[in-house]
């Protein structure tokens, strides 16, 4: 097992069943109906956990920074199982359902940042954003992060989602979906136009979904983006976001320290 993912497991589970070896026979998570939960679903869970970090690791082909989002991801997701008690076993089945379907449908795509980083580690990182800085342990939210670019961007529909994840995630993802059909110029002034109408769930995975996208242009650009272009960038997800009703201050706070930073880092005081 990968070290990170064995420390974070055994941390997360007081019994040590976590380095034990299951030699049962592998049950697919899909297979697998979540009411055949059984008590020692543990060792079972941390099998769907492998699953599913195996799946995410041949399609991401060992990237190293997809890896580090899903080990942190489900750091985060069994100190909430077991030492906190904010998720239930079947929350973290349905939260590695949507990774498995997440990684399937962004398949092949990478990000726009210079490393060309499997697209995938981008809908891992938001739902860390969330969990990690936001705190936020509504499930329908974690799930709805990690799909919340599949519509927009793969060949999903909103009733594939709705009916394996059901109708409020499904709700949330067609609120931070874009319509594709239209110029990207006029989406983004959407964006600013539709911000202050969210609910607190879609404002919330927009704020996380900001914050990956600033700090990747911060500390991973897209080659071929200039200051300039950087700049606009950073002054229209300002302007998203300030009209987003409150959801979330650990996250607000976060977004608006990076805006600063990069503001500040951009004075012309602040250069040599
Ligand atoms: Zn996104």
């Amino acid at each position: 097992m990968n070290n990170l993912l064995t420390l974070v497991i055994s941390a997360a589970l007081v019994s040590g069943a976590a380095t034990a070896p299951d030699t049962r026979p592998k049950v697919s998570l899909h297979s697998a109906t979540k009411s055949e939960v059984a008590e020692d679903i543990d060792e079972q869970l941390i099998a769907d956990i492998e699953e599913c970090r195996t799946e995410l690791d041949q399609l991401a082909q060992n990237n190293t920074l997809t890896m580090k989002s899903f080990d942190n991801l489900m750091k985060e997701t069994l100190a909430a199982y077991h030492k906190e008690k904010s998720l239930s076993k079947e929350d973290v089945l349905t939260i590695l359902d949507g990774v498995s379907f997440a990684t399937k449908k962004h398949d092949g795509q990478t990000r726009k940042n210079a490393e060309k980083t499997p697209y995938i580690s981008h809908p891992l990182g938001v739902a860390v954003h969330l969990m990690e800085i936001g705190k936020v342990r509504d499930v329908n939210t974690i799930v709805a992060a990690l799909l919340h670019d599949t519509v927009e961007d793969t060949k999903t529909e909103l009733a594939e989602i709705e009916k394996q994840f059901g109708s409020a995630v499904a709700g949330y993802v067609k609120e931070v979906s874009d319509n594709k059909s239209l110029p990207a110029q006029e989406r983004k002034r959407l964006q600013v136009i539709n911000a202050s109408h969210k609910s607190a769930v879609a404002a919330q995975i927009k704020l996380a979904d900001k914050l990956y996208n600033l700090n990747d242009l911060l500390n991973n650009p897209p080659s071929d983006w200039t200051p300039t272009r950087i700049d606009q960038y950073f002054q229209w997800a300002k302007s998203v976001v300030d009209r987003l009703p409150p959801s979330n201050e650990n996250l607000e706070l976060a977004v608006q320290d990076c805006i600063d930073s990069y503001w500040a880092s951009q004075a012309p005081s602040s250069k040599k």
